[in-house]
């Protein structure tokens, strides 16, 4: 199969019929065999109902429905881990992203050497309390991450070779990371593409403004789990034994001082009537919970497994 679409949906009855038949058209004129995985992130409308019913004239498609909502994320991963195509395409189900995208995107994963090509909407429809938050936003990941090619990280049109969605894994709010993800597994042919965008058609946007907030907070978490997710001690090791080396040296030198003062027979203050040893005491201490935290992390890591569990109501 050439091309599997993932469109990770929650409540978008009015939009499902429209997006489905402008894939297929796209899908015919270029002769791509395809397959269109619907994910209903626990919808609270009919858009199930409206799958299945999609489903009777459109054998290309299938569904998988979630019995509560679980976030795009998730829906993407479950939508990832049931592609077959050579290459993967995620878009968003609101018709805000278009179908005539994707033949130039699948070039570029087939024949241009892509790893993932992720869209950019440099003309966008949004307000401007979302555009100019987005703007920092991307700028911030780009200096995080070290991928400089890219402006607009959260697209939900990308296209990715099948072993970047086999390989990498996605929860919270992790969506809007998937380059940097790709990137820290490896999969380092990260390119652009500048794509239409349209306002929303039907419907209301699906995320408040404490995205910024959640999304913020998984970029760091993504920076050190990338960086230390594997080796917890690494991180937090070096810090507590610097620390606890600080306050060593530092009692060991006022205890040093005040032996060398008695042998000089000179007038001496007490190590405990100062106010540094009492300093070098916390950083003894906090130096070693570091590196005990650092010893918990560690075996922690080794036991991460449960943060993907997904309940599937129905697969069709
Ligand atoms: N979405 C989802 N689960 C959620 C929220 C959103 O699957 O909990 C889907 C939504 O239906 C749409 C896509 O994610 O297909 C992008 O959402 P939206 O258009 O609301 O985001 P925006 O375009 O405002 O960034
Ligand atoms: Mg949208």
């Amino acid at each position: 199969m050439d091309i599997s679409v993932v469109v990770p949906l929650y409540n978008e009855e009015e939009s499902l019929p429209e997006l489905t038949d402008w894939i297929r058209r796209v899908m015919l004129a270029n002769n791509f065999s395809y397959e269109i995985i619907l994910v209903d992130d626990g919808s609270k409308d009919n858009s199930w109902k409206v799958i299945l019913d999609l489903k009777k004239s459109h054998e290309q498609i299938s569904g998988i429905k979630f019995r509560r909502n679980y976030g795009k994320s998730a829906a993407l991963n479950v939508g990832f881990a049931a592609t077959q195509g050579d290459v993967v395409i995620t878009m968003d189900a609101d018709l805000q992203d278009s179908p005539d995208e994707i033949p130039e995107l699948y070039d570029r994963i087939m024949n241009q050497g892509a790893d993932l090509v992720s869209g950019w909407k440099q003309k966008r429809y949004d307000p401007l309390t979302k555009t100019i938050p987005t703007k920092l936003f991307n700028s911030v990941t780009r200096s995080v991450s070290g991928i400089h090619n890219l402006h607009d990280f959260n697209c939900g049109l990308k296209a990715y070779k099948k072993d970047v969605v086999k390989s990498i894994e996605v929860y919270g709010e992790m969506h809007r990371y998937i380059p940097v993800i790709a990137k820290w597994a490896g999969f380092t042919h990260i390119q652009e593409q500048v794509v239409q965008h349209y306002p929303r058609k039907y419907g209301t946007t699906k995320f408040g403004p404490g995205r910024f907030v959640k999304g913020f907070l998984d970029l760091m978490s993504i920076f050190f789990v990338g960086k230390f997710g594997k080796r917890p001690m690494h991180f937090f090791g070096p810090v507590g034994v610097v620390s606890f080396l600080i306050g060593f040296f530092i009692t060991f030198y006022l205890i040093c001082e005040k032996l060398m003062s008695i042998a000089n027979g000179t007038p001496y203050r007490n190590v405990t009537d100062q106010p540094l040893f009492y300093l070098s005491l916390l950083a003894i201490m906090i130096g070693t919970q570091l590196f005990l935290t650092g010893f918990i992390a560690e075996l922690l890591s080794r036991n991460s497994s449960e943060r993907n569990k997904y309940h599937i109501e129905r697969v069709v």
